[in-house]
């Protein structure tokens, strides 16, 4: 993987390599299309570094944590929710100001029409062969935006509910409730 690494001349999209890299774990095919969506999000949306975005990821695979290296949009602070329709897509939007109810997002996914030009990465994609990383990712870097699909998309922003803590009736620990429960999650799946 290295060797790929180093043929690639865009010194922005080494850095971002070099910030996933240690957090993911090594150049994953699924954290490379992180890479790639969050940098057409970013053209197509207009949004700079360290600029607040909010991003749905809609698989747990690797995806997500491009976006949490490169834009901090994280599952702690809340930038980052995973809606895991088991789809290699995302939904990105910048941050509205308060009491603004809805705005105007982009929806990228890896197109499986559009793969199909590249064999390796096809197949990886499809699950039809047990292709390696070291395989896919010249794919993606030869293939860069052409292989992706996006579409500009109104979004809801969710109001913040009220935080109210209670103390479970069942077991006396402290849970943040959201409603008139007086059992923790816990408590009620026992
Ligand atoms: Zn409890």
């Amino acid at each position: 993987m290295d060797e790929i690494i180093k043929q690639i001349k865009d010194p922005e999209l080494l850095s971002q390599i070099e910030r996933v890299v240690p957090f993911h774990g090594y150049l994953a095919a699924g954290a490379f299309i992180g890479i790639q969506m969050f940098n057409i999000a970013k053209r197509v949306l207009g949004f700079q570094d360290g600029e607040r975005i909010y991003v749905t990821c809609e698989t747990y695979n690797c995806i997500p944590d491009a976006f949490q290296v490169l834009a901090g949009a994280t599952i702690g602070n809340n930038g980052m929710r995973i809606n895991d329709t088991g789809k290699m897509a995302v939904v990105v939007n910048k941050q509205v100001p308060m009491g603004v109810t809805s705005t105007r997002g982009i929806r990228i996914s890896l197109d499986p029409v559009k793969t199909k030009r590249y064999p390796k990465l096809h197949a990886w994609y499809m699950n039809t062969e047990k292709v390696p990383h070291e395989e896919v990712v010249p794919e993606l870097l030869k293939a860069g935006d052409g292989v992706y699909s996006h579409e500009i998309i109104d979004i809801v922003i969710p109001v913040k509910p009220v935080k109210c803590v209670k103390m479970c009736e069942g077991c006396g620990e402290s849970f943040v409730s959201h409603g008139d429960e007086v059992l923790c999650g816990t408590c009620t799946d026992a």
